[in-house]
């Protein structure tokens, strides 16, 4: 049982004969707050789009188990950044997903591992225009390709100003990439996915991030990578290095059908969307749907859940409050069936979803909640 107090978890006792609660859900698993690093829209906005609705995406995620995350922007042209990031500045939303910076995946990504992005918005590494970024909004983590001229000097630059940086749509070889981890390189962005392969005489990018001490982000949604590369992964990788991100479009949340990314129309087949070509866009699956994919194949729960939690939260510094749950934290807490889907989400102790309710409402057990579980799976 996971006992809440103003907004944070006073209390957590094991129970063998959960009694009943507030929620009334008959619920098996618990989970902190899903946190997601790579969003470039949901629920039919896109991020990339400056007059995307930040709001409401961010209050309808708490229904996919989310409760922070990055809005991503993918590479545009250089004049749609500042409108782009002065809409995603941090809002104070009550009941919300959290907002936790922007993650800005190019512009400065190699042409021949472009995947969805537009080639003509792509360009090399230039500090000043990063830096200019910062002025308009708050950036948390830039993808580039650490091989292009001048990467290693923008990596530098951001990486000095507290930004993330993490190579992907990339040709990089093992030794470009181990210069860039000198230089500041400090993730790897859904790993093969837009980068160079891994062969036996030339490890390259994917070779090196498997290998290398920085974590790496997977789409796992079974079309991007199969599931059974995730558990090899994670294998490889050891604890505290695998975050699993969405890479959601305006589709996720959606029905299939017709969405647009950075000005470009996409397909959605509701589990992953793709360009008119067939180049993968990315994907439509919610995050709750993702780790009950991952679970069915056969992961392990407890290192689908950390994935999801722990470590993306301490890749962006934030686990001593985001992505576990423990005496003093936030209360932001997912509470699954036995399928994985989420029965009701909260933040800071508040319901900000509960399934069946039909819209995201207050919970009767505001100020001292008690939530009695069967199964905590927290990372810690
Ligand atoms: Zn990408």
């Amino acid at each position: 049982m996971v006992t809440v107090d103003e907004g944070r978890v006073a209390a957590i006792e094991p129970t063998s004969t959960p009694p009943p609660d507030a929620l009334g859900s008959d619920r098996s698993i618990i989970t902190p707050g899903l946190v997601d690093l790579q969003l470039n829209g949901a629920f039919g906005h896109d991020f990339s789009d400056p007059s995307a609705d930040l709001a409401a995406v961010a209050g309808a995620l708490p229904s996919t188990g989310v409760t922070a995350f990055l809005p991503t922007v993918i590479s545009s042209p250089p004049e749609r950044y500042a409108a782009c990031l002065a809409n995603l500045r941090r809002p104070v939303l009550r009941d919300a997903a959290r907002v936790l910076g922007v993650h800005l995946e190019g512009p400065f990504l190699a042409p021949e591992h472009a995947g969805t992005h537009e080639p003509s918005a792509l360009r090399p590494p230039d500090v000043q225009e990063a830096l200019g970024w910062l002025q308009h909004g708050d950036v948390r983590l830039v993808t580039l390709a650490p091989e292009l001229p001048g990467a290693l000097d923008c990596i530098r630059a951001l990486d000095e100003r507290g930004v993330l940086v993490a190579a992907g749509h990339s040709g990089a070889t093992w030794a470009q990439a181990q210069r860039a981890m000198e230089a500041g390189l400090r993730m790897g962005t859904h790993l093969f996915n837009g980068m160079r392969q891994m062969h036996h005489r030339d490890p390259g990018l994917a070779g090196w991030l498997l290998a290398a001490p920085v974590p790496v982000s997977l789409i796992c949604d079974g079309a991007h990578v199969a599931l059974e590369t995730v558990r090899w992964v994670a294998a490889a990788k050891g604890p505290d290095q695998l975050i699993i991100v969405t890479d959601g479009l305006a589709a996720l949340g959606m029905p299939p059908g017709r969405y647009r990314l950075a000005g470009q129309g996409i397909v959605s087949d509701g589990t992953v969307a793709r360009r008119p070509d067939g180049t993968l866009s990315g994907s439509a699956l919610p995050m709750d749907h993702v780790l009950g994919g991952l679970v069915a194949s056969g992961i392990d729960p407890s290192l689908a859940v950390r994935a999801a939690t722990r470590d993306p939260a301490r890749v962006l510094g934030q686990a001593s409050d985001l992505g576990s749950i423990a005496v003093g934290r936030r209360a932001d807490l997912v509470l699954l069936d036995d399928s994985w889907r989420v029965r009701a989400t909260l933040i800071e102790g508040q319901v900000a979803f509960a399934a069946g309710s039909g819209t995201p409402g207050r919970s009767p057990i505001k100020d001292e909640a008690r939530v009695p579980d069967r199964t905590v799976l927290s990372p810690t």
